[in-house]
């Protein structure tokens, strides 16, 4: 074979790195590039005050997947941290999420599931109503979903700021899906997910990237379309992991998506708001949310609050223009008829005379899909099989 490598990785994010690793431990020789100048992705890290930050947004891992939980604990042991965030109301409350019988309480006072059930249901009856009046059987929005999944009160104080200023779109311009994400539980119970198994890497994401890549050839501050030329016929196959619209030169125009950019701040106080994540979910607040990086990692290492300093990062969510990194697809359907032209363009390019593929595409940029980390792992995982 001519080439130097089997596999030209585009990207050190968590597809890039784990389908790297897959391919090494079977003796398939990989280069990895990346134009940042960090691996990882968007699961970077980087340490600020003795604390591990969520550059790119806070990430946690979850899954009910026992394969895809004990392969990222084999590259290193997760702590059991438990995402439930709080959120600031637009009416100055506190109020806990995921919406369970705490919010509940905390919203009208109702002590019981019972007593929960029936403000429920008095909350969604104007919405059920005036969709059936009008003949609709699907929620055609997220606004009408929020409606009928969880009534007036809460989507007017936790849902709609939020998800407007989240994706810079009407709640009723936006698909109902992004919200069907979300439990509803007659509970009181502040766990974010459903899942099995959650936690973060103990310490920091960025011992399970460096695991991944362990003994793996790795260039960073390399962009792939500055090199194109050159990096192409060094490697049988390439797994793209970047925007396919860039990988198609914008050839159907560019996809939307959406870009969130930080404050990052060290304060003098061991301890800010009590908790790592803390959504704001007033319009009025210009950013999403307030992440306080050190909770994350509090459990297995209280010492973390010995630490007199803690940093905080305020999350805003804009338009992506180009230049910026892209974070969330926008799933709308101009978008999604879009990306149908791209792939269709990906599913055209020919494989290798040896019936190898020639590039694959991979992950939330190439597949501009909005994927949470295991189902990447899962999804390289499966390929390997
Ligand atoms: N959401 C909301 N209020 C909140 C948190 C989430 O309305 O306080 C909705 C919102 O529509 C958002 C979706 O739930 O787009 C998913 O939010 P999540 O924070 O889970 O997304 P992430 O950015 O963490 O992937």
């Amino acid at each position: 074979m001519a080439e130097k490598y089997d596999y030209l990785i585009v990207g050190a994010g968590l597809y890039g790195a784990t389908f790297a690793h897959l391919a090494h431990r079977r003796g398939k020789r990989c280069l990895v590039i990346d134009k940042r100048p960090h691996t990882g992705g968007n699961i970077y890290c980087e340490e600020i005050a003795g604390i591990n930050v969520h550059k790119y947004g806070a990430h946690i891992f979850h899954t009910s997947d026992k394969e895809v939980w004990d392969f990222v604990n084999s590259i290193v042991p997760f702590n059991r941290y438990t995402n439930s965030p709080v959120a600031v109301a637009p009416d100055g409350k506190l109020y806990n999420l995921p919406f369970n019988m705490n919010t509940f309480y905390q919203m009208w006072g109702v002590k019981t599931p019972a007593e929960a059930q029936a403000k429920l249901d008095e909350q969604r009856r104007e919405a059920v109503e005036k969709m059936k009046s009008e003949g609709i059987t699907e929620p055609r929005n997220l606004e009408e979903q929020a409606l009928m999944l969880i009534g007036t009160d809460i989507y007017e104080q936790l849902i709609k700021g939020y998800t407007e200023k989240q994706w810079g779109r009407k709640c009723t311009d936006l698909p109902a899906d992004i919200i069907r994400r979300l439990p509803v539980r007659l509970t009181f119970d502040n766990n974010y997910f459903n899942d099995a198994y959650q936690g973060i890497p103990i310490g920091g994401y960025n011992r399970l990237i460096d695991g991944l890549l362990e003994d793996i050839e790795v260039r960073l501050n390399c962009d792939y379309f500055d090199h194109r030329a050159e990096l192409d016929p060094i490697a049988r196959t390439i797994v793209y992991t970047g925007p396919i619209d860039r990988y198609f030169d914008y050839k159907f125009g560019s996809l939307e998506y959406r870009t969130v950019s930080f404050e990052t701040e060290i304060l003098p106080t061991p301890n800010y708001q009590g908790n790592a994540v803390v959504n704001y979910t007033s319009a009025d607040v210009p950013y999403t949310r307030i992440i306080e990086h050190k909770h994350f990692e509090a459990l297995l290492q209280p010492e973390v609050y010995a630490n007199p300093q803690t940093v905080i990062s305020r999350e805003y969510s804009t338009e992506w223009r180009p230049g910026m990194e892209p974070f969330y697809p926008v799933t709308d359907s101009k978008n999604t008829t879009r990306y149908t032209q791209y792939r269709d363009l990906r599913e055209a390019i020919p494989a290798n005379p040896d019936g190898s593929p020639r590039v694959i595409f991979g992950g939330r940029l190439a597949e501009y899909k909005y994927y949470d980390m295991a189902p990447i792992v899962a999804q390289v995982l499966k390929m390997f099989k």
